[in-house]
């Protein structure tokens, strides 16, 4: 039961880790029997619990408060020495995978371990280190072009997330003004844009010539650790939200213009849910914090030991303040096997989302703390999402408390947000798999197929007055595309199983609830389409399983008391 301030951090000698690594992948390689063989395993393990653990006790007391000049460099001193790690780990995936004892590996914790070391092998080689540094030094421009946004408005400077606020004013005078200025800055600088992703388009393509493929698409999908779907799935499952959720949100689209009284409607328009404003919370930290106590207290007995041991451990830093890093997440302290959530209250719905959303997560990490080794809880983004998407609906049945007048607004932009997202997640996939399926397209030719892909999944989408979008440049904005490609389809995947449960928790709450509970234990023992129907779940690739979903909540969206909706 130890609380946060008591973790000791101390920067461990890392020459010696290396060399006691060194001596343990060593053992592994040169076992005499299958004991010496799984107690150099555990071994490997036990170290990396202790390393991680350092590493991450330093990583969240930086971000606490980026102005400790000790963090600061403690910080350093792990990014420098993170990469030699990381190595040693590979290595021990290959000593695995070459060792005589790799089938008592599988019967012992099951073959998916065993498949998950081999992607990870086949998205590295020593030829191809010159085009990853080459890589990352693209997506660090682009990320450093991003960040210096720098737009007078309203009387401040304002960055592209600061315009945020007055992109979504119920001004429609305000919302134009604050479109423009993000997309305009946008607009200025899109050769730059375009150079930068044309060259980490060639560059990620020689990545793939190299690594023996047609192009960069297998390798992309081995990078996110996908082990039992592809690009075929991947197809097929598109074209069901083509079919399926595209005619819904065009419904949402009318409602809400209806709603807002937009007889014209502009792109700036969208932006705009309700002319009363997003639903707020009721109160701010101790109240937020005290009404998930209930919460999780009332929802299930994992859930109450769950969130009483992250308040009365300190397991939270919650509300934003100066010197803290910007954004949330939430970790996992492996030798204390307790989570750990950070984020920037600051009195939006966002709030409420790290209570459900970063919680679900943890409360996951939380039950799998006491996993054999790490590595059988390492599942992709895909799996990782449906612990934390899932769990916002599963808090449905409390929001009252949380938004009092404004639940009936927060239930409606929940589940409309939800589906909305389902075709727009779908657009940023298919487009990336057109650019690396055509190596040779000039920025120009990207640009306009995005916009026929846009029209194909947000036909009612136009952009009268904005000829930069109009001409296919939104996608220029998704970080994703250039820093983390095909990482995307992950979060619609996760939507889809996450609806499932809200579907079936109205029909048979204590069932779903149950079913959510064994997927969070067996999450990274199975792959996602095998975990996925185990839970009594439809797989989202199968034709026909997203039709099975909608109809549940269109119907959930129009039980919806309108009148408090506005
Ligand atoms: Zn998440």
């Amino acid at each position: 039961m130890t609380k946060f301030q008591d973790m000791a951090y101390q920067r461990p000698d890392f020459e010696q880790e290396v060399s006691k690594a060194l001596g343990l992948l060593d053992q592994l390689a040169k076992a005499k029997d299958e004991a010496a063989f799984f107690e150099a395993l555990q071994a490997i393990d036990t170290q990396t619990r202790a390393l991680s653990t350092q590493h991450t006790l330093c990583s969240i007391r930086h971000t606490i408060d980026t102005r400790d000049a000790f963090y600061a460099k403690e910080n350093d001193v792990w990014d420098e020495v993170t990469p030699r790690l990381a190595e040693i780990q590979v290595q021990a995936a290959r000593a695995v995978l070459e060792s005589p004892y790799r089938d008592s590996v599988a019967r012992r914790y099951g073959p998916h371990l065993l498949e998950k070391m081999e992607v990870s092998l086949k998205t590295i080689t020593p030829e191809i280190l010159p085009d990853l540094v080459e890589e990352n030094k693209l997506v660090s421009e682009y990320e450093r072009l991003i960040a210096s946004a720098e737009i007078e408005f309203d009387g401040k400077k304002l960055n592209l997330s600061g315009l945020q606020p007055y992109i979504e004013s119920t001004d429609r005078e305000v919302r134009r003004q604050a479109y423009t200025a993000h997309w305009g800055w946008m607009a200025q600088r899109v050769d730059k844009l375009d150079e930068l992703y044309d060259k980490l388009t060639a560059v990620r393509h020689r990545i793939g010539k190299k690594l023996g493929h047609e192009n960069f698409i297998p390798v992309a999908y081995a990078r996110m650790g996908r082990t039992d779907w592809d690009q075929q799935d991947a197809k097929v499952y598109r074209q069901q939200i083509v079919d399926s959720v595209v005619p819904l949100a065009q419904k949402l689209a009318r409602e809400q213009l209806r709603r807002t009284g937009v007889t014209d409607p502009k792109i700036y328009d969208y932006a705009l849910e309700f002319l009363s404003g997003n639903p707020k919370p009721q109160g701010e930290e101790d109240y937020l914090v005290a009404h998930a106590k209930k919460m999780y207290r009332e929802l299930s007995p994992q859930t109450d030991e769950f969130f009483q041991m992250m308040v009365n451990q300190n397991l939270m830093d919650l509300t934003t303040k100066p010197g803290k890093a910007s954004g949330g997440y939430m970790t996992f302290l492996p030798d204390y096997k307790v989570p750990y959530i950070f984020s920037n209250f600051n009195g939006t719905s966002g709030d409420v989302d790290v209570l459900t959303h970063e919680a679900g997560h943890a409360f996951q990490g939380w039950l799998q703390r006491d996993v054999e080794l790490m590595a059988i809880a390492e599942y992709t983004s895909e799996v990782a999402e449906i612990h934390s998407m899932s769990m916002e609906f599963f808090t449905h049945p409390w929001m009252e408390g949380f938004f009092g007048p404004d639940t009936e607004k927060y239930f409606h932009a929940h589940v409309a947000d939800a589906i909305r997202f389902l075709p727009y997640g779908a657009s940023v996939d298919e487009f990336q798999e057109w650019v690396y399926e055509h190596p040779e397209a000039t920025p120009a030719e990207r640009r306009a197929q995005y916009r026929v892909i846009e029209r194909k999944y947000l036909p009612h989408i136009e952009y009268e007055g904005f000829p930069y979008m109009e001409g296919g440049g939104r996608w220029q904005k998704q970080g994703h595309i250039y820093f983390a490609p095909f990482y995307y389809l992950d979060y619609t995947l996760a939507q889809v199983c996450a609806l499932q449960y809200f579907t079936w928790s109205m029909k048979d709450r204590d069932a779903a609830w149950q079913s959510y509970l064994t997927l969070c234990k067996e999450s990274g023992r199975l792959p996602f389409k095998q975990l996925v129907p185990k839970s009594g779940l439809k797989n989202p690739f199968e034709p026909g399983t997203i039709a099975q979903v909608t109809p549940a909540l269109e119907q959930y969206m129009d039980s919806l008391d309108k009148s408090k909706i506005h």
